[in-house]
């Protein structure tokens, strides 16, 4: 095993706002021995968490690790520890069974994927050769392949301040921020409809949501100030330059037919990067491997996509052949009373274990 602070990265440096980035380290561990010069395939799991919001809301201590019915409970039991307790016990498996690999195997255990993925990003810098990595994120089991990506975006509106027993002489920008709100729902309602993915039935491949509405800022003063954020979503494929244009073209077209913001145009913000969507080959190794891995462990073929961003964009940028793949349901994740059921994690152990057998297929002499 090794330890990488990331204070010795680049990665660290462009971390921006990632707090305490120079005091926080990644955890590297090999199976069996590294053997430098091999062929490397990493498994991918994110150590950190998010914190535990309203406390009120949990049924058990957030941090508890309880086990009880079946599951394990407590922040971080899905996103992301079951999986990297099935990927370590995967390997112990193989480690006691005796089997050799073709090829070595990374677990990599990053910090700050919640965050600015800056865990991944050092890894790769230690790491910049892989077949492929298996990102450890809960799937329900299922071998993901794509991921739609998201821009973040905030649409600021400015009305008249006006004394509350004179309204009319101020601008109110409560309703217009609602119009903008209704044509952006409706945007969001049509690129659902139009951009589909067998391998994302969801009802949006896309979706556009929007999490904050921030109107006013005095109870005795007509708002002068509106503002709403959000996030969306963007298809693999898809030109980003053409999802900020469809956006603030439905927020122009809403101002259009207003007078005051006609002369007051509403301002739209990226609030950052965003995410990219990526998309890895079902003809790939990792995929192969992994569905393989399902199949050889009793399961189903099931490769499918998902609409949240995690580390496995960053790994596809830099052109490395990704899947994600982990026990339990994102719908635990981030919230209260987090868990992971145990047979989840069995049965991921059990796909993980089968799927590096699987990749060695891959390097068996040619048969004449
Ligand atoms: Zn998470």
């Amino acid at each position: 095993m090794e330890r990488q602070e990331l204070a010795t990265t680049a990665a660290a440096i462009s971390a921006g706002d990632e707090p305490r980035v120079t005091e926080r380290e990644n955890l590297i561990g090999y199976y069996r021995v590294h053997r430098p010069g091999l062929p490397l395939v990493v498994i991918n799991g994110h150590i950190d968490v998010v914190p535990v919001f309203d406390e009120g809301q949990w049924d058990r201590e957030p941090y508890s690790g309880d086990r009880a019915d079946g599951f394990v409970h407590g922040r971080g039991a899905v996103d992301t520890k079951g999986g990297i307790a099935a990927a370590l016990w995967a390997l112990d498996s193989l480690d006691q069974a005796g089997v050799e690999l073709p090829f070595d195997v990374a677990v990599e255990l990053v910090v700050g994927e919640e965050t600015t993925g800056v865990g991944t990003r050092a890894t790769l810098e230690r790491l910049p050769n892989r077949l492929g990595t298996i990102v450890l994120e809960p799937t329900s089991g299922a071998v993901v392949t794509v991921a739609s990506g998201l821009l973040f975006f905030t649409v600021e509106v400015t009305g008249r301040a006006a004394h509350t027993s004179v309204p009319w002489y101020g601008v109110d920008t409560g309703p217009k921020v609602f119009q903008i709100y209704q044509a952006l729902t409706r945007l969001g309602d049509e690129r659902a409809a139009a951009l589909t993915d067998v391998r994302m039935p969801f009802p949006s491949a896309v979706p556009l949501a929007i999490g904050t509405v921030d109107i006013g800022g005095w109870r005795a003063a007509v708002p002068a100030r509106g503002s709403l954020s959000g996030r969306i979503g963007i298809m693999p494929g898809e030109n980003v330059e053409d999802v900020r244009a469809a956006l603030t073209a439905c927020v122009e077209s809403v101002a259009a037919a207003d007078p005051w913001l006609v002369d007051h145009p509403p301002v739209v913000c990226w609030d950052n990067e965003g995410l990219r969507s990526w998309e890895t080959p079902e003809s790939d190794q990792v995929v192969i491997a992994l569905d393989r891995g399902r199949r050889r462990a009793g399961l189903d073929s099931r490769i499918e996509g998902m609409t949240a961003g995690c580390d496995a964009g960053i790994l596809r940028d830099a052109g490395i052949p990704t899947a994600v793949f982990g026990p339990g349901d994102m719908r635990y994740a981030h919230s209260p009373n987090e868990k992971i059921a145990e047979a989840d994690v069995l049965e991921a152990t059990q796909v993980i274990a089968h799927a590096l057998l699987a990749w060695s297929d891959f390097f068996e002499p040619e048969q004449s």
